[in-house]
């Protein structure tokens, strides 16, 4: 039985809707040892027939029969085995794959079937070796000459030990010295190794050493003649040890016979690293979008946090708390008289009385058995008073070191009644009363101390210029700071505390009139007997009281989380979009790679990987594209939280941005999804190329 026998076999190309005949009835058998020279003029059809016989084009007419077995029964499976194993195959372009060193590309036929490292390496280098390359086995393909270049890919196409060799214009690209060692080299592995070498031809010296040459024109063969004088070669230099190759097929059989992940792994970072500088520029890419995301939860979760402290520390379940809202009662914004924006909305008496009616009548309404009471013993009612103080108002004191130094005093706060010894940062810290205030801890640094417990006690002297009721008022007294109060959202600045009583009477001194107004609340407290109560006066409240809200705290959270979620909605928008355009970038960069490597994908389908090798090429290294960006974000983006937390701790003496692991984890998750989503189409892509095209691809 002939090794190889072609029947009947007609190749047509269409082009667009006419057809092309490229082969012409080919009828030819050959068997195990023939040197075959193919020759013809260009366009004949040459390699349209080394294609087909190398089972990288199976669309034709008519049989190819391999030890009798016909090509077109095979499944692709069986196709890619053939390829792999039986089929070496040598181009005129050399197409070594050039970011792979010498040795890879000899040896990435036998990765394609997961042969294990040592084994494979030991195979290369003795072919290598015996083909003269053994100093040049770590270079890279672009640092040899042509006929180097070709003994590897010589050495490629045996290591599988395959029964035929096609060699397609070999020596087109060589001078003619070289050409001969190419030469003899073909003959040998004919001669001494038994194989079928078949090797496309222009030069009739090159035929002249063969055992049989073909001549094809038109796509018809027109001259088939044997040499009837073919000299075998005498001395016999075996190229691959037989029984060797016995051991590396018996060691196949392990679990896997294709390409194993780790090997896709290993020439993805190979080709990764030859392109180094574009992946880096992808990988920092996505890097910001992930950067973006994990600043953005981060945020997120850190101000949420405050927010929270800050709701916790002001709230008291059994207080509610009553001020203005700046609405009328119908919830029109009321017209701003101008100028005076920084006093608070005060409540009237017949306001607060009007309130407490309306109130008591709804928890009657309600059947409970509370109601507010606002004179004698049981009064539940109480006064507060918030403004923002700014350049109104400033403490003067002594420093630690002696000098005398001031302070201004962003805002002024009368001490809640839910306010306990809880909210004080010192032990020896006091509510303050009369001729007494707290302040925030910003103080301490600011008199130069560095303990807070040795502010405490300290005689101060606090001004306050404000304009009240249209006049002006001028408070200027000693007083004792009798404690630190933490204010979390303000402890960079100086905010003060002080009795409501202890300042309506510092008003009323202040007004220095028969009658005086004293102190307007600006917010109405009321301890109620439970939760429920104070629920039932929120409801009320916010039913049917559009003029009135909570209390300032509660507002300054509402307003906080309000700017929070706006916040967070355009860095989830910007955080979005920037994903999107990474998917999009890493989609366009691989795409580019699948063409730019399309021959090195022909290559890898010639020797015999699957389908599914490409594809796990090309996604191993979106994958490694996800990883890495990934790990480059994470760091990058930790790096700039903590610059972040260093400066708004020191403006704000507060940092509201928290990093949580599992913000680490999205971000890592959410990498490799989008790299591997945006690498699955390329991968695809490449994985469909026809191997014909790809090799013919400049
Ligand atoms: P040779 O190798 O002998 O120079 P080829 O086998 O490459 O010639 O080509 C034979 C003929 O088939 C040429 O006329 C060529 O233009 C044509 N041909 C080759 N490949 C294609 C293709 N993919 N589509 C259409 N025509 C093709
Ligand atoms: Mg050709």
């Amino acid at each position: 039985m002939a090794e190889l026998e072609i029947k009947n076999v007609v190749k047509e190309y269409s082009l667009g809707k006419m057809k092309f005949r490229a082969l012409e009835d080919i009828n030819l058998s050959f068997e195990k040892g023939e040197l075959v020279s193919i020759m013809g003029e260009s366009g004949s059809g040459k390699s349209t027939l080394m294609n087909l016989i190398g089972g990288l084009d199976s669309d034709y007419q008519g049989d190819i029969l391999i030890d009798g077995k016909n090509l077109k029964d095979f499944k692709d499976k069986q196709l890619d085995d053939y390829r792999k194993k039986k089929i070496g195959f040598v181009f005129q372009s050399f197409n070594l794959i050039p970011h792979l060193s010498i040795l890879d590309n000899v040896t990435i036929a036998l990765t394609l079937s997961n042969v294990k490292e040592s084994v494979k390496n030991e195979k290369a280098i003795e072919i290598l070796t015996k083909l003269g390359l053994k100093e040049q086995i770590k270079k890279k393909p672009t640092q040899l000459s042509g006929g180097q270049k070709q003994r590897v890919a010589i050495a490629r196409a045996l290591i599988n030990d395959p029964d035929i060799i096609l060699a397609d214009e070999p020596t087109g690209a060589l001078d003619s010295q070289t050409t001969t060692q190419i030469l003899n080299l073909l003959k040998e592995i004919a001669d001494d190794e038994g194989k079928l070498v078949i090797m496309v031809t222009h030069s009739e010296k090159v035929a002249s050493i063969s055992s049989r040459v073909v001549e094809i024109s038109d796509g018809k063969i027109v001259r088939d003649e044997k040499a009837e004088n073919y000299q075998k070669r005498t001395t016999k230099r075996q190229l691959i040890i037989h029984k060797e190759n016995q051991e590396v097929a018996q060691e196949k059989p392990k679990k896997e016979k294709h390409l194993s992940f780790l090997s896709a792994l290993k020439l993805s970072i190979h080709n990764m690293w030859a392109s180094k500088v574009k992946n880096i520029l992808m990988a920092i890419g996505v890097s910001i979008s992930l950067i973006a995301l994990i600043i953005m939860l981060s945020f997120g979760s850190g101000l949420t946090g405050y927010i929270n402290s800050l709701a916790q520390s002001y709230s008291d379940p059994t207080i509610a708390t009553i001020s203005k809202s700046g609405l009328d009662r119908n919830g029109n914004e009321i017209e701003d008289q101008g100028g005076m924006s920084f006093m608070p909305d005060m409540f009237e008496e017949s306001e607060i009385s009007e309130i407490v009616t309306e109130l008591n009548t709804y928890l009657q309404q309600n059947d409970s058995e509370f109601r507010v009471i606002t004179e004698g013993e049981d009064k539940n009612l109480s006064y507060g008073y918030f403004m923002i103080t700014m350049a109104a108002g400033s403490i003067l004191y002594t420093k630690a070191d002696g000098s005398s130094a001031s302070s201004q005093i962003m805002a002024t706060y009368t001490t809640p009644p839910y306010y306990d010894e809880n909210q004080l940062i010192t032990d020896n810290s006091t509510i303050s009363g009369e001729d007494e205030i707290m302040l925030s801890r910003a103080i301490v640094s600011a008199m130069g101390y560095e303990n807070p417990e040795d502010v405490v006690g300290k005689t101060v002297k606090l001004q306050i210029n404000f304009s009240y009721n249209d006049t002006l008022i001028n408070i200027d007294k000693d007083v004792t700071i009798s404690g630190l109060v933490d204010v979390s959202v303000f402890s960079g600045m100086t905010v003060m505390y002080i009795d409501y009583d202890y300042l309506d009477k510092c008003v009323i001194e202040a007004q220095n009139t028969e009658n005086p107004t004293g102190l307007k609340p600006s917010q109405l407290y009321i301890q109620t007997d439970s939760e429920q109560t104070t629920d039932l006066i929120n409801r009320y409240i916010s039913q049917n009281r559009k003029d009135l809200t909570g209390s300032v705290e509660e507002q300054l959270a509402s307003m906080f989380s309000e700017m929070m979620s706006t916040f967070s909605v355009a860095l989830a928008i910007i955080g979005g979009i920037s994903l999107i355009v990474a998917l999009i970038m890493i989609l366009v960069v691989l795409y580019m790679s699948v063409s730019e490597r399309t021959r090195e994908i022909g290559v890898l389908k010639s020797i015999g990987a699957r389908k599914k090798d490409i594809k796990l090429i090309f996604s191993t290294e979106s994958l490694l594209i996800g990883i890495i960006s990934a790990i480059s974000g994470i760091l990058l983006s930790l790096i700039i939280i903590g610059v972040l937390s260093l400066i708004f701790n020191s403006l704000l003496g507060f940092a509201p941005i928290a990093v949580e692991w599992q913000y680490l984890l999205i971000a890592f998750v959410i990498s490799v999804v989008i790299s591997v989503l945006a690498g699955l189409y390329p991968a695809s892509k490449a994985a469909k190329l026809d191997p014909v095209e790809s090799l013919r691809h400049e």
